[in-house]
C-alpha cells in the first residue's frame, strides 16, 4: 500500500509488517472486531488492519493533529469502506469505550540515542520513549487492561532490544493473563502480545 507521509509522521518501517502480520492473524482466528490503535502516525498500521480485516470497527487516535490529519488522508486514498476513524488524543485521554485489540507502535528510542538519527524527515515526537525508551509502554500496560474486553488482547511493537524491560512492566503490573513475543525477519524481538484477563 503507498502511505502519503511528511514531516509531520514516522516514515513506516518494514519491521512494523510483523505486528500487523500477527494481529490479523488473531482477529481472523477469533472474530475480533473493535480494534483501537494509540500512536496511528501516518495510519499504516490501522488502514492496513481496515483493509486486510473489513468487517472490524477501528479507531485510530494520536497527539498530534498534523499525524491525524495525514492518517485521514491515507484512510481515504486507500480504503474503500469508512471503517476506521480519527481522533486527536494523548494515549487514552479523549478514548471511551472497550476494544478486543489495543494495537500501539509507540515512540520507544530513548532520548540520548535520538541525538544520533538524522531527523531530517521525521518528528522527534514520533521516536522518543523518553530517557529509557519505556515511557509509553508503561502508559500502554499500566491502563489499557480499563480499556479491554474480556479476553482481549494488546499488541505492541518493542526496539530490539527491549524485551525483558517491557516484559517485567508487564508482569509488575499484575493485570494482564499472559503474553509471547515475536521476532522481525533479522530475528530480534520485534513484537510482544498481551492477554488480558
Ligand atoms: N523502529 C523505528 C526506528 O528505529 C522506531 C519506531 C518507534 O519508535 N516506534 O527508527
Amino acid at each position: 500500500m503507498d502511505f502519503y507521509v511528511d514531516e509531520n509522521v514516522l516514515i513506516p518501517r518494514n519491521d512494523t509488517e510483523v505486528l500487523v502480520e500477527e494481529v490479523i492473524r488473531i482477529c481472523k482466528e477469533e472474530g475480533n472486531k473493535d480494534i483501537l490503535e494509540l500512536c496511528v502516525g501516518s495510519g499504516a498500521i490501522a488502514i492496513s488492519l481496515a483493509k486486510y480485516l473489513k468487517d472490524v470497527n477501528i479507531l485510530g487516535v494520536d497527539i498530534s493533529e498534523g499525524a491525524i490529519e495525514i492518517a485521514k488522508r491515507n484512510a481515504k486514498n486507500l480504503l474503500e469502506y469508512e471503517n476506521i476513524k480519527f481522533i486527536q488524543s494523548d494515549m487514552f485521554e479523549n478514548v471511551d469505550g472497550k476494544f478486543d485489540v489495543i494495537v500501539s507502535n509507540p515512540p520507544y528510542i530513548k532520548s540520548k540515542v535520538i541525538e544520533n538519527y538524522s531527523l531530517e524527515f521525521e518528528p522527534k515526537l514520533a521516536l522518543d520513549g523518553g530517557e529509557d525508551g519505556l515511557e509509553f509502554y508503561s502508559i500502554i500496560i499500566n491502563e489499557a487492561y480499563k480499556y479491554l474486553e474480556k479476553e482481549g488482547i494488546i499488541a505492541i511493537e518493542i526496539g530490539f532490544d527491549q524485551k525483558e524491560e517491557v516484559e517485567s512492566l508487564i508482569r509488575n503490573s499484575g493485570k494482564y493473563k499472559s503474553h509471547y513475543a515475536i521476532k522481525d525477519l533479522g530475528g530480534n524481538d520485534r513484537v510482544i502480545v498481551i492477554y488480558g484477563r
